[in-house]
């Protein structure tokens, strides 16, 4: 008699087979059976008529603050994650010397817009080395597995002080005591190192993130380490520009080290085609025996902009400056008044920075978001496409847009990925074999920014529903956030469905598989807010032979773990 056995299911099993019906069987945190037939089980879930693919693998998040005070660590785990990698883009909380604390906070709320307040009150700081962060993350049980990095940043500031956070050269004694505490980190099990390498990435206070201009010597001093480990991979977000110093060093590590490097890759408007060079540099370094893992978004990295979030193309407006405090509904009386209205739209302002100026002049790709949600859409549909056709301004479009369902309508500005109007980049960067897919910034970017729902955006758009162009066999996309996320960062105890691997199962109901459109919520510690979505159509997540959740609701059950270093299959 089995523990558990997940009935018919239509099986999805991570390898990238086409799916074939049959039983999943579990004992304990383990799966031990998958076929026809696998005997009766102590309780059974029926899945006739649904997938069954194993847990997702998000390999790029931000909750290193979160996981130290929420153990249902949302809305990833809303999505039938079950594995998260955080500590990316070189920002975390360790190591902390005690006076840094107020200025790590200051980093993550710069760079991934994390309400500083909340991390304030709820990160207790119960630690100071990385191996100590380790240990604290390891004491609260949750709901899903979690995976740290050892973030450049946070190093870079300990040994360093002041010249590290201020982005000075480091001497080669600053990189020896640099890459010592990574050894230790990752000798700990954290499953990487990561930087920011990107001048989008700033502290509140305005700097780049420590390392961002690191140069070749330090990013290789320290990613030595992991190759001295056999373990462990470099995660960076950089600009790439320019490219080849970039692309030459992270190469060069990767062949000395045997570790893989793994960089984000988007298309971005100002260079459409860069993305097809840096799919092009991984194939050359594999070629040479490197390994190079472009990191790609499932969709457009987007803003989402509207009375509830941090930022739309009014925001800066003083008619909507003097109201900010007052609750949505009242905002949304005083901005249907027509003189409001009128006086707003007429206000001309200076846009402060290159990326609104950019926002102002993007009408031609700025849209109503829609529920349910809609991603791609077409030219037509643009707040500039719709001015057009109706002789009106694009401002006093995108102003009625925004009041729509009470204020709480978002308009989408897909800012990277969607420069031809279409996802036929992303297809193509989909079916590359060494694309990685990640970026969905769990725990991060609260106030204008809500990719964390990907996972289940790969099924619903990918799998079942794009009209605009080719869509993706299903073991493709399964396989792409199971077995090829967790392989990557050495995780071979998960990611299939096959006995031996951990039981780290969902039950999906594709049919009626939706994401909902985006809300703020105000939950965090000190009432900070956050964007998020849910989910509809997760029958039922199972994490490590637990039922974690059933049709949307959290059974209670917390099986997760902190995974320390490399993990291999039973
Ligand atoms: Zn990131």
């Amino acid at each position: 008699m089995h523990d558990l056995v997940i009935r018919n299911g239509l099986l999805v099993d991570g390898t990238g087979t086409p799916p074939r019906e049959g039983d999943v069987a579990i004992d304990g945190e383990r799966i031990t059976a998958v076929g026809d037939g696998v005997g009766a089980g102590r309780r059974e879930l029926d899945a006739r008529g649904k997938v069954v693919a194993p847990g997702w693998v998000d390999i790029h998040t931000h909750y290193d603050g979160q996981v130290t005070w929420d153990p249902y660590v949302t809305p990833s785990s809303w999505h039938g994650v079950t594995t998260v990698v955080m500590g990316n883009c070189g920002v975390g909380f360790a190591p902390a010397r005690p006076d840094r604390h107020q200025w790590l906070i200051g980093l993550m709320e710069g760079v991934e817009d994390i309400p500083g307040s909340a991390l304030a009150e709820g990160i207790k700081w119960n630690w100071q080395s990385f191996p100590e962060y380790l240990d604290a993350v390891e004491r609260l049980p949750r709901v899903l597995d979690v995976g740290a990095q050892v973030p450049h940043g946070a190093v870079r500031a300990y040994v360093m002080g002041e010249r590290g956070a201020r982005n000075e050269p480091a001497t080669a004694d600053d990189i020896a005591a640099m890459a010592a505490i990574v050894r230790d980190g990752v000798g700990a099990g954290a499953l990487g190192f990561s930087s920011s390498r990107t001048l989008l990435h700033r502290a509140i206070d305005g700097e780049c993130v420590p390392g961002t201009f690191a140069a070749a010597d330090e990013m290789i001093g320290i990613g030595r380490v992991l190759g001295e480990l056999g373990r462990g991979v470099l995660e960076v977000a950089s600009d790439l520009m320019p490219e080849d110093p970039e692309l030459s060093w992270m190469e060069t590590l990767s062949r000395e080290t045997g570790r893989p490097v793994t960089f984000a890759c988007l298309q971005n408007d100002a260079d459409p085609e860069q993305w097809r060079r840096l799919l092009a540099a991984a194939d050359a370094a594999a070629a040479r025996g490197g390994w190079l893992a472009p990191q790609i978004a499932a969709r457009p990295t987007s803003m989402l902009m509207g009375l509830q979030s941090a930022l739309h193309p009014f925001a800066l407006h003083a008619g909507v400056h003097a109201v900010a405090h007052l609750p949505l509904a009242e905002r949304v009386a005083h901005f249907r008044n027509p003189e409001v209205r009128a006086a707003i739209l007429a206000e001309q302002i200076e846009a402060p920075n290159a990326l609104f100026a950019y926002l102002l002049r993007s009408w031609h790709k700025l849209f109503a978001l829609g529920d349910p949600p809609d991603y791609e859409p077409g030219p037509e549909r643009s707040v500039g496409a719709i001015a057009a056709r109706e002789g009106r301004s694009p401002e006093s479009v995108a102003y009625d847009l925004m009041l729509e369902n009470e204020g709480r309508s978002f308009l989408y500005f897909p800012f990277l990925n969607y420069s031809g109007g279409d996802f036929d980049a992303i297809h193509t960067m989909l079916e590359h074999p060494l694309a990685i897919v990640g970026l969905s910034d769990g725990g991060a970017h609260c106030g204008v920014i809500c990719d964390a729902s990907t996972p289940t955006y790969l099924l619903t758009h990918w799998v079942r529903d794009r009209r605009r162009g080719a869509r993706l066999p299903i073991e493709q996309v399964v396989a792409h956030q199971t077995r090829a996320t967790a392989r990557l960062y050495g995780l071979d105890d998960r990611g299939v469905l096959a006995p031996g691997y951990l039981a780290d199962v969902n039950v999906i109901d594709l049919d009626r598989l939706a994401i909902a459109a985006p809300e703020m919520i105000y939950d965090l510690p000190a009432q900070g807010r956050r964007l998020v979505q849910r989910a509809r159509g997760y029958d039922a997540t199972v994490k490590s032979g637990a039922v974690t959740y059933e049709h949307g609701e959290a059974t209670g059950a917390l099986p997760g773990r902190l995974v320390r270093g490399p993990q291999t299959a039973a």
